[in-house]
């Protein structure tokens, strides 16, 4: 096939403080390449703000692989920016995207090439097991998913990170989302077309540590949900609702009780409970409006998602390697 037909795959990686396990990944993704000949490949690095090496090894990779392109951000913005960076300039006719630290085997993609050859438009990895995490993580995140997946009509996706083939025109479709606050998962979904699942083993870190801890993953599902739909807004009515009715009902209750009965108006007890129940209640469902404003707030800033401090395109090497 000639160089031209052949059509472009380009590998997106999200990449903060990853020195490590670049040098790793470039053999993975090399071999790869070398065995599906039929595409074009370009790497492109997103080097999210990292403060070890992460920059001067892409570099130099780009110095000597005319495939290798990245971006460098001017700051650490985090995964989700990141990803929004290397889809605003993913040029292939096919973007996969892929984490850094190799809990992605790079081997999946030429299944995944197949399947979107066969005309799926978003082609996605599913964890048949979760080995290197924490029961405490599993039950949580399960925990997170089935609350998201009451909460709206669009399925979501389990047990599925970022890890995907995109054809280009789910590309063209995630590069109009402009919003700062970004639940890319809950956006993979929305946006349709058709989908291809597929098992794989998610492996442990190769190297380095998880950037996430529990308060940045708690962050992320208040997001996802927040984000993703407006059930809590409904739920806190639904709360008022029925709180009113009962209210109602007991105070029928008392007037009845204090006209025919003459019972003691009592309960000194039972007047503070109500009035902390109450005031939770209320507390509550300022936070989640809350939630809701604050993303109102942020979003009608308008500010760009990112800025780049450098470009390098892939195809503009020095040195062929
Ligand atoms: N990452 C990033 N910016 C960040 C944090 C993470 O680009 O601020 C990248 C990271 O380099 C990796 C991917 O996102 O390629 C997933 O991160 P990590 O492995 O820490 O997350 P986990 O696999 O534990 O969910
Ligand atoms: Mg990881």
């Amino acid at each position: 096939m000639s160089q031209a037909s052949r059509k472009k795959v380009s590998i997106l990686v999200p990449a903060y403080n990853e020195q490590e396990v670049l040098i790793p990944l470039y053999e993975r993704l090399g071999k790869l390449a070398k065995d599906t000949p039929n595409y074009s490949f370009e790497f492109l690095f997103i080097n999210d703000g990292s403060r070890d090496k992460t920059y001067e090894i892409i570099q130099r990779m780009a110095g000597k692989d005319s495939r290798v392109a990245y971006i460098n951000l001017s700051r650490n913005f985090g995964k989700e920016i990141a990803m929004m960076a290397g889809l605003d300039n993913a040029d292939g006719d096919a973007t996969v995207i892929i984490d850094a630290d190799l809990q992605d085997p790079p081997e999946l993609i030429p299944e995944m090439l197949s399947y979107w050859e066969d005309g799926y438009d978003d082609v996605f990895a599913k964890r048949s097991s979760r080995t290197g995490e924490t029961w405490l993580k599993k039950i949580t995140s399960k925990t997170f998913y089935q609350l998201l997946q009451r909460s709206t009509r669009i399925p979501i996706q389990r047990d599925t990170g970022d890890f995907r083939l995109l054809d280009k025109r789910c590309v063209l479709a995630l590069r109009q989302f402009r919003e700062s606050q970004r639940y890319t998962k809950g956006m993979f979904s929305w946006i349709g077309y058709k989908k291809k699942e597929i098992l794989y083993e998610r492996d442990p870190r190769a190297a380095g540590e998880t950037k996430w801890n529990y308060l940045k993953l708690t962050d992320l599902a208040i997001e996802g949900i927040v984000s993703f739909t407006t059930a809590p807004l409904r739920l806190s009515s639904a709360i008022g609702g029925i709180v009113s009715l009962v209210a109602f009902i007991y105070i029928f209750f008392l007037v009845i009780r204090a006209l025919f009965f003459s019972v003691d108006i009592a309960g000194y007890t039972s007047t503070l409970a109500v009035i902390l129940f109450l005031g939770g209640v209320q507390l509550l469902s300022l936070g989640i409006i809350g939630e809701y404003i604050a993303r109102i707030f942020n979003e009608t800033k308008n500010r760009p998602l990112y800025f780049i401090e450098e470009y390098h395109a892939s195809g503009t090497h020095q040195k062929k390697s």
